[in-house]
């Protein structure tokens, strides 16, 4: 998942001043057919779901929807109680059919971020097509975008509203999408997974035999399938091997933002019935870096500083850029 508007937000806290150069081209030609011939040079095989397939989707999703815990159905739900297949039927009616204008700004948006694949030297590894839905993100608490498998799924608000406001917020259309993106290639190819963890220093391996008290706490979140990776934190003066799982720290509350009350927690290995807040961890900045805020899971650290790495380069000036080095390395190895 990516928080709504965290994208241009964090990218000002970086001082990222937004560029619009590589669309400049694009934007300055009167010549619809110029445009056209350069959108399909987009490496990123992709297609749009109609509301029909989206629906179907939904339908067919029962991994997901069996493993939700009461509090996700509550946040989800907006109303304490509820049920899967509450859930599941409002999910499908929040599903719309892609406008032509939001295709071609996706469009164009995947161009760029071509383009930057291209500059970085990354080989697009995944084989398949990337497949868009469309909904309100009602259906997952107002999230700016989430996948499943090959399937990215974005929220019309969002999109509309970028599309406004026109050239200054094509950067954060192109993150989001890039950090989306970075969730598809990261669950299609564990190799690639894999060596981008590292540059947060986590390795890939099995998960901690979480209680079952633990897993009712945890967020179900469409992103991170497995929290099947670790790296080393410091608690009370000893480093131990861990993971960060995402908890809601409160059951609903009418009238908040959802994403508020997710929290990284950190899981020992070797006690797998306790999470630990991150104020008890001496060292929890020193693994994920100070790049950005969103650090409720590795898999969503990763992500992004992936989209910053994709969208920006080494050029701007991060607190971290180690970590935007390391990625960028492994992109075009
Ligand atoms: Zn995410």
């Amino acid at each position: 998942m990516a928080a709504k508007i965290i994208a241009a937000v964090l990218a000002f806290q970086l001082g990222l001043a937004p560029c619009a150069a590589n669309i400049a081209t694009y934007s300055n030609s009167a010549d619809t057919a110029a445009v056209q011939t350069d959108i399909a040079q987009s490496v990123i095989g992709h297609r749009y779901a109609d509301k029909a397939e989206g629906i179907a989707y939904f339908e067919k999703n029962d991994t997901y929807y069996n493993n939700l815990s009461q509090r996700d159905l509550n946040w989800r739900m907006k109303r304490i109680g509820a049920n899967t297949e509450e859930l599941r039927e409002y999910a499908k009616k929040q599903v719309m059919d892609f406008t032509d204008e939001e295709k071609q700004y996706i469009d164009n948006s995947l161009s760029r971020i071509s383009q930057r694949f291209d500059e970085i030297g990354f080989k697009y590894p995944l084989d398949k097509d990337i497949v868009f839905v469309k909904t309100t993100m009602s259906e997952e608490m107002d999230a700016g975008g989430y996948t499943f498998e090959n399937y990215i799924f974005l929220g019309e608000s969002m999109i509309d509203d970028y599309l406004k406001k026109g050239e200054d917020y094509f950067n954060a259309m192109d993150e989001i999408l890039a950090h989306e993106i970075c969730h598809v290639l990261s669950r299609n190819d564990r190799d690639f997974r894999a060596k981008l963890y590292k540059s947060i220093g986590f390795e890939l391996g099995d998960e901690p035999e979480f209680s079952d008290e633990v897993k009712t706490k945890i967020l179900s979140n469409p992103d991170v399938e497995k929290y099947d990776c670790y790296s080393y934190f410091t608690v009370d003066g000893k480093k131990k091997k861990g993971t960060v799982v995402s908890v809601f720290d409160e059951d609903y509350k009418e009238g908040e933002y959802a994403f508020k009350y997710i929290v990284p927690y950190v899981v020992f290995y070797d006690e797998p019935d306790k999470i630990y807040p991150i104020s008890e961890i001496s060292d929890f900045y020193d693994v994920f870096g100070k790049n950005t805020e969103y650090i409720i899971a590795a898999e969503e650290c990763l992500a992004d500083n992936f989209r910053f790495a994709v969208v920006y380069g080494d050029k701007a000036n991060y607190p971290s850029p180690e970590i935007i080095k390391y990625i960028l390395k492994v992109m075009s190895e």
